[in-house]
């Protein structure tokens, strides 16, 4: 079992590693762990602020993410379908233990999603009015502030119960928020906000000549320091290149286009699309679990299991 010491005073180090060289764990320490992690000591307690440390070093333990995500928005004019599409890099051992979820309601949009076993809510889906979500992690040096808020994949669930963008916006906006993600929220129609947040803000970030494209770090200021590059600075590659590949076919996007972006090599194995590292020990690999184009006109959403270079796409409505 692997324990962090989330202290950065040395004298304690040594008296604590000591102490626990007995016990079969695997120590270590914030600095190897989180380097740019501010820990912060504010409570009234010894056990306050020994658990605000845990939830900050837990806080921080998600930066093997990957992910990919995209929108296009059609040109003006009569047609053209507003796309929103997503690579999800996560632990190869999540491979196969991902689902689509297709609910029929009555009283709140029916939606489909996809998600992973035993986790509440739903990531990645489009719901009958046309709202639709894909995502990415980020993380900042103010991650694990806000202890015990609104988990993110309910917040993603709560997205896709909107009847309108406005309404699927509040969702990200309205509460503080534990952990910092990035957020993609379209709506048939054309209308396509980014939401990066981190627990105390967020910011907004408008298509661009009709796209928007984002990986893994922030791209506005204002969060903190940003640290997913620091560890995976492949994401810094990802954004641009997306863009670069969808960006000539504004307008004629088809279905094979977007598919040959999602499954584009570049930079592999940390690529747009990802395949395990043999080189990492295995229980750190990632890879594209998954990965989803979803066309918000048609609330259609086509999903691979897999890396899309070698899964075919299987269509799912409502
Ligand atoms: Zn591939």
């Amino acid at each position: 079992m692997k324990v962090v010491l989330a202290s950065r005073n040395r004298g304690k180090l040594k008296e604590i590693v000591p102490l626990l060289a007995d016990l079969a764990l695997d120590l270590v320490t914030i600095d190897e762990l989180a380097p740019d992690c501010e820990l912060r000591e504010d409570g009234a307690t010894f056990e306050d602020n020994a658990l605000a440390k845990a939830r900050q070093a837990a806080a921080q333990r998600h930066a093997q993410d990957g992910c990919t995500s995209f929108a296009v928005v059609p040109p003006p004019g009569p047609g053209g379908s507003t796309l929103i599409g997503q690579n999800w890099d996560w632990l190869e051992g999540v491979h196969g233990h991902t689902f689509v979820l297709q609910a029929r309601r009555k009283g709140q949009p029916s939606f489909v999603c996809l998600t992973e076993a035993g986790i509440a809510g739903g990531k990645m889906g489009v719901n009958e009015c046309g709202i639709g979500l894909v995502e990415n992690g980020l993380a900042s040096s103010h991650d694990g502030r806000n202890p015990y808020c609104k988990p993110f994949h309910v917040r993603c669930r709560e997205v896709l119960d909107a009847e309108r963008l406005e309404q699927a916006l509040r969702p990200v906006t309205d509460t503080p928020r534990t952990c910092s993600a990035n957020f993609v929220i379209g709506a048939a129609g054309g209308e396509i906000v980014d939401i990066e947040s981190s627990p105390d803000h967020v910011s907004y970030l408008h298509p661009e000549d009709g796209i928007i494209t984002h990986s893994n770090h922030f791209l506005s200021a204002g969060h903190g320091e940003s640290l997913l590059e620091k560890i995976s600075p492949n994401t810094l590659h990802r954004v641009d290149r997306m863009r670069h590949l969808l960006e000539p076919h504004r307008g004629a996007l088809s279905f094979a286009r977007m598919r040959a972006a999602a499954a584009d090599h570049l930079g592999a194995p940390f690529a747009i699309c990802r395949h395990p590292d043999p080189s990492q020990p295995e229980p750190k690999r990632t890879m594209t679990v998954g990965a989803v184009l979803i066309d918000l006109e048609a609330r259609t959403m086509h999903v691979a299991n897999g890396p899309p270079c070698a899964n075919d796409y299987v269509t799912f409505g409502l």
